[in-house]
């Protein structure tokens, strides 16, 4: 392991004076992505600046019924388990009680698990040359190597990884914006932009800067998604990563006619990927699952697989029709 400082910051203008110059730094939080990195050497930060004292906590409505803001240091736990959550939100209540383990849930906080990083199997291990994301121009070990797991959307040449997280596919499909502060103040990132697609520049996962510290998540007020779902397929039922996820919103008139959509596929791409093709089949069109087929094609058309993955297609679509299928069969 490389030698790195510790301190710890009490407020976020602290945070912030204890990065600035630090760009290979890192704000710790619950330490269950960055911890497992450092000791596998993939992280490898001169710095750990912990920020588990910041009140940064807190779930609260907006004024005017705006929505709800979720502090960056709220535990998944406690998110997932939270009133205004479960009876607006559930979709993303799902999402969060669908990932990882209760242990690590009670740890891991919001900023982080939108900071994980990819499961790939060839990044997780330094002992292999080839992984443009951990060491860029060395070549990506999983294009022709085992790509079960890979993204089948977005990808590029230099990397076909997925992101990881359930709860970022919810907040996508939520239109959640991404609060953060730097040295110039704070700005807002609609959360469909905070991850990016890998292009050549794959050693990036996120349009946060180094020197910026994610404050909260903003939940704009959306009815409709008191009828929202989140589907998670997986090799097994519980402590495993999504193959393919779904998270799914819908606003049905009195004749099941749909006159909104939010459609979000995790397991697929680099980022969260929003579903726009198939979101513009469904609006207008009845509920069902003909309709929701049609969504499906639209949105996996520009699909591509690998030796090992294609199957991921057919079932990105499957996924899309039964998410949907079990929303519109909600009272
Ligand atoms: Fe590295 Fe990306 Fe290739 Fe995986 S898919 S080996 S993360 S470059």
């Amino acid at each position: 392991m490389n030698p790195f400082s510790y301190s710890r910051a009490s407020d976020a203008n602290q945070a912030l004076a204890e990065i600035s110059g630090r760009p290979q730094g890192k704000f710790l939080g619950g330490g269950t992505n960055l911890i497992d990195l450092m000791k596998m050497g993939v992280e490898t930060p001169d710095a750990l600046i912990d920020i588990n004292r910041l009140p940064l906590a807190q779930i609260e409505e907006l004024p005017g019924g705006k929505g709800v803001r979720i502090g960056a240091m709220t535990r998944n736990s406690d998110l997932a388990e939270h009133d205004l959550i479960k009876s607006r939100y559930p979709v993303l209540s799902e999402a969060l009680l669908s990932g990882a383990s209760p242990q690590l849930r009670n740890m891991a906080t919001v900023g982080g698990n939108l900071l994980q990083r990819t499961r790939c199997y060839y990044f997780y291990d330094p002992a292999f040359p080839a992984c443009n994301k951990r060491k860029p121009g060395s070549g990506c070990g999983a294009i022709e190597g085992f790509n079960r797991i890979h993204a089948i959307l977005g990808q590029s040449e230099q990397c076909i990884a997925t992101n990881p997280s359930d709860m970022s596919v919810a907040l996508a499909a939520l239109d959640a914006i991404v609060r953060v502060r730097g040295p110039k103040g704070e700005r807002e990132i609609p959360m469909t932009d905070f991850h990016r697609l890998p292009g050549d520049t794959p050693e990036r996962d996120t349009n946060l800067r180094s020197d910026e510290l994610i404050i909260a998540v903003d939940l704009p007020a959306m009815p409709f998604a008191t009828r929202s779902h989140y589907l998670k397929v997986r090799d097994r039922a519980s402590y495993a990563f999504a193959l393919v996820s779904v998270a799914a919103a819908l606003d049905l008139d009195s004749n099941k006619k749909i006159k909104a959509a939010r459609v979000a596929l995790g397991g697929v791409a680099h980022k969260p990927w929003r579903a726009n093709a198939a979101e513009k089949k469904l609006i207008g069109q009845e509920a069902n699952e003909k309709t929701f087929r049609a969504a499906a094609e639209a949105d996996l058309a520009p699909a591509k697989g690998y030796k090992y993955n294609s199957f991921k297609i057919e079932l990105a679509k499957r996924s899309i029709v039964r998410a949907l299928s079990a929303i519109a069969e909600m009272n």
